[in-house]
């Protein structure tokens, strides 16, 4: 218990060095001019501070249906052969399993309007950068998470694994989303860049970029913009509240 709560406050202060690490590079080399406190960006804060709580909460909720329905798919000796291959064949494995479940449910909540509603939160924000990267609707999370980390389970990668991956997808879902002009193609097939997360984001083109560049480029829905173009702006056009409780609520009524 005492390890697992050290391991939570190394990756919220890893967390927090990241941001400000980010933070950094986007006063220095920044896509957009934009205001430190830009619009959005107290909601975004609540965001931070609040959403973790409810997810956790609402994965333990989910996890037990999710058990009851899939528990016959748990194969004990295999899950110990599995944990027990080196480090780097695991983290490989479940890197690509986590991008393939994510791209796949990312998809989802794009196509079906009942869960675009919840997805159009984190589509909503107008000014990208790192704490942009926290917006989401706490549902579009959980659902994210079980997506990701069910297959993950039942395939039986180690604790260590599961830690590695978490370090990676925080710090791979704050890069994309900075206000950054990042130029390494080579780190762009490898995690990802902001050039090509912001034009999943733009209001010109639609239901691009949805994932791991290399499984966009295999499902044929690979946006690859010219070298420095970025999209003239982002955001949704249907209107969503600003507040971060009216962002909660706005799945479930109309405005
Ligand atoms: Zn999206
Ligand atoms: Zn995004």
């Amino acid at each position: 218990m005492l390890r697992r709560s050290v391991t939570d406050m190394q990756v919220v202060i890893g967390a927090l060095f990241i941001a400000v690490a980010f933070s950094w590079l986007e006063r220095r080399f920044p896509v957009r001019r934009q205001k430190r406190f830009r619009p959005g960006w107290f909601t975004d804060v609540c965001h931070w501070v609040f959403n973790q709580t409810i997810v956790n909460v609402g994965v333990v909720i989910g996890a037990i249906p999710l058990y009851l329905l899939l528990g016959w798919a748990i194969n004990p000796s295999f899950q110990t052969k599995s944990a027990h291959q080196p480090g780097y064949l695991q983290f490989t494995c479940a890197i690509a399993i986590a991008e393939l479940s994510f791209y796949l449910i990312h998809r989802l909540f794009h196509h079906i309007p009942s869960l675009w509603k919840f997805h159009a939160i984190h589509h909503s924000s107008e000014h990208l950068d790192w704490l942009a990267s926290v917006r989401f609707h706490p549902v579009d999370m959980i659902a994210a998470r079980l997506g990701i980390g069910v297959p993950l389970v039942i395939l039986g990668f180690s604790a260590e694994t599961f830690g590695f991956y978490i370090t990676f997808n925080i710090i791979q879902s704050i890069f994309i989303h900075t206000n950054v002009r990042c130029r390494l193609p080579g780190l762009r097939w490898l995690i990802g860049d902001p050039q090509l997360h912001h034009w999943h984001h733009s209001k010109d083109v639609h239901n691009k970029n949805f994932g791991h560049p290399l499984i966009d480029l295999l499902f044929g829905t690979l946006y690859n913009p010219p070298p420095g173009d970025f999209p003239r702006a982002v955001g949704v056009e249907q209107k969503v509240p600003s507040s971060y409780l009216k962002q909660l609520m706005y799945p479930f009524f109309k405005y």
